[in-house]
């Protein structure tokens, strides 16, 4: 019987792990959390990068981990054979679909191009009110300070308000983050630790 997991978290992060280890830490440390919560992470399905630590800490504390991937990419991304459950998807868009459908939350770690095409997209989404699933964005040693302060003269020039920028949460905690994502999704997020 397969297991029903108590939230699931969409991650957006680099194919490549950066060059601080902070930011392959705060990927460990949302692996680790989202699996000790009893949560699924849903991600793109590849061992490179970011992506292949978040998916390998996720498992290792138990997390279900959902990876969705085009088979164009499978050679590229190195696909993690291990998911618990792996999609090998036509296109792109099928991916970027069911990672969506699949969210209770979207969760952005630093990362390339890819990564912001995500975030963008799951963003400009939300606020034509295609979903209403929280986002965050995981401002790690200020990676996306430039990001933030672009969105902000936007606001400043007159394209974007206020309520817009608002639905990101952003923050340079990974759990905490996390932890207020879940409970705005409306879940209570339970430590499988407490429980034994
Ligand atoms: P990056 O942040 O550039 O390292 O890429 C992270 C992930 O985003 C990789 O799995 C890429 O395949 C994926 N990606 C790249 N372009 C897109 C796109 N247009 N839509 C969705 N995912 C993408």
């Amino acid at each position: 019987m397969t297991h029903t997991p108590a939230f699931s978290v969409c991650v957006y992060c680099g194919s490549r792990s950066g060059g601080l280890p902070a930011y392959a830490d705060v990927a460990r440390q949302v692996g680790t959390w989202i699996g000790q919560h009893d949560g699924q992470l849903v991600y793109g399905g590849g061992n490179n990068g970011l992506m292949g630590i978040v998916a390998q800490a996720t498992a290792d504390a138990g997390g279900r981990v959902v990876g969705i991937i085009p088979t164009a990419l499978q050679n590229k991304e190195n696909t993690r054979t291990a998911c618990t459950e792996l999609h090998v998807v036509d296109t792109m868009h099928e991916r970027k679909h069911m990672m969506a459908e699949r969210a209770d939350v979207f969760l952005a770690l630093p990362g390339g191009i890819g990564t912001f095409e995500e975030l963008f997209e799951v963003w400009t989404w939300r606020q034509l009110g295609y979903h209403d699933k929280p986002i965050g964005l995981l401002n790690t040693e200020g990676y996306y300070d430039g990001l933030l302060s672009f969105a902000q003269n936007s606001v400043d020039a007159g394209f974007l308000s206020d309520w817009q920028m608002d639905l990101i949460r952003s923050g340079a905690e990974p759990i905490a983050l996390l932890r207020e994502l879940v409970e705005a999704a409306g879940f209570t997020p339970a430590s499988k630790l407490n429980q034994l």
